[in-house]
């Protein structure tokens, strides 16, 4: 047992570290930004009007990509993706346990089966040799996920889909600012996902946006978010028009010009705000190295990653309690703590659809015992940092067996 010369847990009665509660993750919000909304409060367009494709046109350019297609939501943007990839009845797509439910929810929205493929161990991305082994003569589509910000390993996820005909539906997320072997993320696979939840690195209240350097699959998008109607409302408008065709059954997932434009000025402090975060990364990799028994995110050579999140892990060998008890320590200093994620085949959801699948995915399932998400994003400031570090060492030092 330890000698009792830490200082006291604040789950035992101590005092916390931090007065205030710090989440682990919050938008960013400037006079800029508001202003932006207010300006098109006052004018004609609240829904799609002018903002929309500027928004579009500004992050395909930023992304690199040839077309960006706004949603209301990521989860929008997943469904339509998996819409305009074809995905229907008997149809499997191949993703990752370690993720939000959204990313395989939107499988099946289209009435395919999400097959789950076990992630590697160091990065929790999806592990290209398990999809390898999981392709069958209905797989459709891989969709791997950008986990914390870590772009997963492209390159060999789309030569698989390259050599069996498969479509690439990467989840980013977490992870607009990041580049994988010197790409931009985002115009690197057939379809790319983002998300502006006010959590992500850019938020429109809700929202998100599928980028594709393909014009087929883009028009596909376009059409879906709009009840499947041809062409655009306000250029029919403007040339005092009324007829269209509904070609397709679609959705109203449409992204309003007050969200495009609080987009538009978040997007002009991105390059700000992933710096700060590569910042706070640095900060936690160099203060919690040398914490016995502490597992930091890995990050691969050939990589800059978003950080989205900051996830450890812990061996729980070197400590007394578990995930739990550990958990609880912590936000109880005032640290909101987080856990991402329960994988995704565990969910009651899927296991009675599905059957039990617990303990095919090791890695996943291991990970997730000791998963802890720290406190990471634009808005913290060097106090905020250190109050985690200050944290991280009372709870952990505590309870380690060291
Ligand atoms: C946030 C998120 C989504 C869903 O996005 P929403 O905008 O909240 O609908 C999907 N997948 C991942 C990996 C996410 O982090």
């Amino acid at each position: 047992m330890k000698s009792g010369s830490e200082e006291l847990l604040a789950i035992e009665g101590g005092k916390p570290v931090r007065q205030t509660f710090l989440p682990y993750g919050h938008q960013s919000i400037d006079e800029e930004d508001i202003s932006s909304v207010v300006d098109v409060l006052r004018s004609d367009w609240i829904t799609t009007g002018p903002k929309v494709a500027e928004f579009e046109e500004t992050f395909a350019r930023r992304v690199g990509a040839r077309h960006a297609v706004s949603f209301s939501s990521g989860t929008a943007a997943l469904h339509a993706a998996a819409h305009a990839a074809g995905l229907r009845s008997g149809d499997e797509a191949i993703t990752t346990p370690m993720t939000f439910c959204a990313t395989a929810n939107c499988v099946l929205y289209e009435g395919a089966t999400p097959v789950f493929a076990d992630v590697c161990s160091d990065t929790l991305n999806i592990d290209p040799e398990q999809i390898r082994v999981r392709i069958t003569e209905k797989t459709r589509a891989i969709i791997p996920v950008d986990y914390a910000g870590h772009p997963a390993d492209l390159d060999p996820i789309r030569e698989l889909a390259a050599d069996k005909n498969l479509l690439v539906i990467e989840d980013a997320c977490h992870a607009l600012g990041a580049k994988y072997r010197g790409r931009d993320v985002g115009g690197i696979c057939d379809m790319t996902v983002f998300s502006f939840h006010p959590v992500k690195h850019i938020t429109t209240g809700e929202g998100g946006m599928v980028c594709t350097n393909d014009d087929e699959l883009a028009a596909k998008l376009r059409r879906f978010r709009n009840h499947g109607i041809e062409g655009d409302a306000r250029q029919r408008q403007a040339k005092g028009q009324w007829y269209y065709e509904m070609v397709d059954l679609g959705y109203n997932y449409r992204l309003t010009d007050i969200g495009c434009a609080l987009g538009l000025s978040q997007l002009g402090r991105l390059e700000n705000n992933i710096t700060k975060r590569r910042k706070i990364a640095a900060c936690y990799d160099d203060e919690l190295k040398n914490l016995p028994g502490i597992i930091l995110p890995s990050v691969r050579d050939d990589v800059q990653p978003a950080w989205h999140l900051y996830p450890i892990r812990f061996h729980r060998k070197s400590f007394r309690v578990g995930r739990e008890v550990i958990f609880a320590a912590i936000r109880a200093e005032n640290l909101g703590v987080n856990v991402h994620y329960i994988p995704v085949h565990t969910h009651p959801y899927y296991r009675n659809r599905f059957g039990d699948h617990c303990g095919e995915y090791p890695n996943a399932e291991a990970a997730y015992d000791t998963l802890i998400s720290l406190p990471m994003f634009h808005g913290m400031t060097d106090q905020d940092v250190k109050s985690v570090i200050a944290v991280m060492k009372k709870v952990f030092g505590y309870y380690s067996t060291h």
